[in-house]
Order: structure tokens, then C-alpha cells, then sequence
């Protein structure tokens, strides 16, 4: 078997290298996958930090995933969806800070009620925010779930050009334990590439420290991550949340929730790796585990920030899991707290730019190209290349 400094070695990971550095335990190898992926972030895609201001603007879900805390199922939240005044208020604060870009994130919904309220949405940040320095107006990014083509086309049209949808799971099987069975593995995936069709940039990710994941299967993860060719990665160690079916598994998670936040960074490291010039979030799941979690995703190969920009006031109503930070500070504290934070670890807050990850840039340059291609005689034209770019145990399934 080769040494974790063999296999860094190499320029393509195969399923076993991924598994083996996954796998890996001791400090001085952790240290050696770190600092290699650290590496590989900032010749690929240099130290930059992008922010994208959250707003989590309705609680409001028609789903029942097992693990989340505003499934439809739990009475025990109050339920809001902000007004279009508060959402935009919250965008227009966000780019005065610099960000450059948001992100609208509710529970799932796809009732013509909500695509109008969203599409509306959209377009209305995108004209508040135009300026100097962002003359496209800010950047969107959406994290609303499974939708119909025509309401991603709608959302498109309206302005959002970067979506997320988590598979959460890229083995189906998983993936089934973990969601009732009204929710299927296959549209997930029919929606991801729906979204590509369309022309966003796509965004993925899974839940890492799920009860019967394997390493295995976290490496099939990143090689799922690699086959859909994504812009984006936004995953996240699993947090048990105490009103879900899955809080049966509340002893399990105390357990191992060591283990379970190293094998996150080191995910997120190893999608750096593999997956090269991407953006990877740093998330806040992470800082729900260790108060330092968001700094540490940084450092092992994430450039990506989404600080809380929701109203405080309904803030603690979207809980997907327990001992989510950030509860009660207002977004100018949270602020000027992760700017401290990012700076004491060496790297730069990119501030009025959209953060489009390199992957996305050389493939919008390749379009582009493209076109032009078909357009002029083959022979006038320089050819521009482009850049190629039981872990936990076995526990008890969830229900
Ligand atoms: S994960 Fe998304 S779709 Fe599932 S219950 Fe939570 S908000 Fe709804």
C-alpha cells in the first residue's frame, strides 16, 4: 500500500488513493494532505477568500428529510418567509459590505406562489444593486431545491446564475435512508443537470458523518462530485438535530463527532485535490462543531465564506441542526469577527466581485471561444488550451 506522501505524488487520485487519504488517522499524514491541498488552492486559484451574503429567507418546506430541522414535520419552529423589502435590504447590506454576492436559501417549495415571489425577488436585487463596481449588480446564488425546469429557466432569466443542490448522498441507497420516499435519488440528479443545461454554474455536496457512511462511500462522493463536472462545493459534517427522526442517532453523534469533523476537513481537502480549481465552502456546519471550524475549512482548501446575513430576529427558526452559531449577533459584529478570523490565518477577503470559481471562468472562456470559433475560419484562430483539471463505523441506519 502506498504512503500517503506516494500518493500525493501522483496526478490523478483513483478510487483508492481518495480512500486511503480519507482514511488517514495519524497527525503527520493529516498535516501532509492539509498542506498539500492548501497548495493546490492557491497555485490553482490563488488566496482569495469570496464572501456571499446569506439570507435564509423563508423556513417554509413542503419535504420531510430525515435529518433537517424545518422539515414540514416539526412543530416545534415557527414558520416565516421574509418580505421582498427584507430580502433586498438584506442583499443591499451585503454589497455595501463588499461581498459581492448572496445567497437566497429556503426550505423547498414549488408552488407558483413561490416561484413568482422568487422570480420577483431576484430581479429586484439585481436592479437595487447595480453600481460602479458591480455593474451586473450583485451575484446570486440559490439554494432552493428541486424545482421544474421552467422555474429554473425563470430564476435564470431573472438574474441568479449560480445554484446549489445538495445530493447529500451520492450512493442511492444512502440516500433513500435519510429521505422518505416521495424524494428520489434520480431527480435530484435530472435536476443537476438541468441546471447545468440551463447555464448556471452548479453547486453540490454531501452530508459527511451520516450513521452507516463509509469511507467508501465518501470517496464515490468526491468521484460523483468529479463525473458531474460541478462548479461548487457546499458540504458539511452531519449534526443531529434533536426534533427529526434522526435524533435516535443523538448518542452515535456524541461519540463520534470527533472523527466526524476531522473526516469533513479532510473532504474538503481531498475535493481540492481531485477536483482542483472549484469553490469549496467553508460552512458553518463546521463552526457549529469547533469554534474555529470555518477558519480550519479555510485552511484545508475551501475559499468560500457565506456569512449569516439573515434578520436576527428569525434567525433561531432556521435551525437545520442543533448548535448552529450566530444566533443572536447582528451581521455587523458577525462581520468584522470572520474579517479578524480570515485574516489571522494569511488569506485575502476578495471584496465587489462575484467570486465565480476558475472552473466556472475557464468554462464560460471556452464557450465564448467556442462561439467565436464557429464564427471565423479555423485557421485564423490560436487554439487557447485549457487547464484540465466504515470511515466512521457502522452505526445503526437511520429510520
Ligand atoms: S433539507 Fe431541504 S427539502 Fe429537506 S426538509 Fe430541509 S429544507 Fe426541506
Amino acid at each position: 500500500m502506498p504512503t500517503i506522501d506516494a500518493i500525493l505524488q501522483k496526478r490523478e487520485l483513483d478510487r483508492d488513493d481518495i480512500i486511503a487519504l480519507l482514511g488517514a488517522s495519524a497527525s503527520a499524514d493529516v498535516e501532509l494532505i492539509r498542506s498539500s491541498a492548501e497548495k493546490v488552492l492557491i497555485d490553482e486559484c490563488g488566496d482569495a477568500v469570496y464572501y456571499r451574503g446569506l439570507v435564509e429567507f423563508s423556513n417554509y418546506c413542503a419535504y420531510d428529510c430525515h435529518y433537517c430541522g424545518i422539515r414540514k414535520s416539526n412543530a416545534d419552529i415557527k414558520r416565516y418567509t421574509l418580505s421582498k423589502d427584507d430580502i433586498v435590504a438584506a442583499a443591499k447590506w451585503s454589497i455595501r459590505q463588499g461581498y459581492g454576492s448572496v445567497v437566497l436559501q429556503s426550505g423547498e417549495r414549488r408552488d407558483p406562489e413561490f416561484v413568482d415571489f422568487l422570480e420577483d425577488v431576484i430581479a429586484e436585487i439585481k436592479s437595487a444593486t447595480v453600481s460602479e463596481k458591480l455593474p451586473n449588480g450583485a451575484g446570486i446564488t440559490l439554494s432552493v431545491g428541486e424545482q421544474e425546469p421552467q422555474s429554473y429557466e425563470r430564476f435564470y432569466k431573472a438574474g441568479a446564475h449560480r445554484y446549489l443542490l445538495r445530493i447529500e448522498a451520492s450512493d442511492p441507497n444512502l440516500f433513500a435512508l435519510i429521505h422518505p420516499q416521495n424524494q428520489s435519488w434520480q431527480n435530484r440528479i435530472d435536476c443537476l443537470k438541468t441546471l447545468r443545461q440551463i447555464g448556471f454554474q452548479v453547486g453540490t455536496g454531501v452530508m459527511i458523518g451520516i450513521p452507516g457512511q463509509t469511507v467508501s462511500n465518501l470517496a464515490d462522493d468526491v468521484l460523483f462530485f468529479r463525473g458531474m463536472d460541478v462548479d461548487m462545493i457546499g458540504m458539511g459534517p452531519y449534526i443531529v438535530h434533536r426534533s427529526t427522526p434522526m435524533n435516535i442517532h443523538a448518542d452515535y453523534y456524541d461519540q463520534h463527532k470527533d472523527k466526524i469533523f476531522q473526516t469533513a476537513l479532510l473532504m474538503i481537502a481531498v475535493c481540492r485535490l481531485v477536483l482542483k480549481n472549484v469553490n469549496i465552502a467553508s460552512t458553518t456546519a463546521l463552526q457549529a462543531m469547533r469554534d474555529d471550524g470555518r477558519e480550519l475549512g479555510l485552511r484545508y482548501g475551501a475559499n468560500v465564506i457565506m456569512p449569516q446575513t439573515t434578520p436576527v430576529d428569525v434567525r433561531r427558526d432556521y435551525l437545520l441542526y442543533d448548535g448552529k452559531p450566530y444566533m443572536s449577533d447582528d451581521a455587523r459584529l458577525y462581520h468584522s469577527d470572520l474579517e479578524k478570523k480570515i485574516k489571522s490565518i494569511g488569506r485575502k477577503i476578495t471584496v465587489d466581485d462575484w467570486g465565480d470559481s476558475k472552473k466556472a471562468v475557464l468554462r464560460s472562456q471556452a464557450s465564448y471561444q467556442c462561439l467565436t470559433l464557429k464564427s471565423k475560419p479555423l485557421k485564423s484562430l490560436k487554439s487557447k488550451s485549457l487547464k484540465s483539471n466504515s470511515f466512521l463505523v457502522t452505526g445503526a441506519p437511520p429510520p
